[in-house]
């Protein structure tokens, strides 16, 4: 069944729930405080940008010990 899920960004996506009506309820509750997919893989895209950078920071340290 499609729900208008509203995520924790306020971004509004049609999600295709299935399950017992209290599952649904249960995962929209979810939803609501998690964000949306594209904003979860805006973040893991930035993160992974930063990624090279993380590592000249922490390798070098790493390999002193
Ligand atoms: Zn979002």
């Amino acid at each position: 069944m499609l729900y208008e899920v509203r995520f924790r960004c306020n971004h509004v996506h049609t999600m295709d729930l299935t399950g017992q009506a209290e599952d649904r309820f249960r995962k929209i509750a979810l939803y609501n405080q998690m964000f949306c997919p594209e904003c979860r893989a805006q973040y893991a895209i930035s993160h992974t940008r930063e990624l090279p950078l993380f590592r000249a920071f922490v390798m070098p340290a790493r390999q002193m010990q």
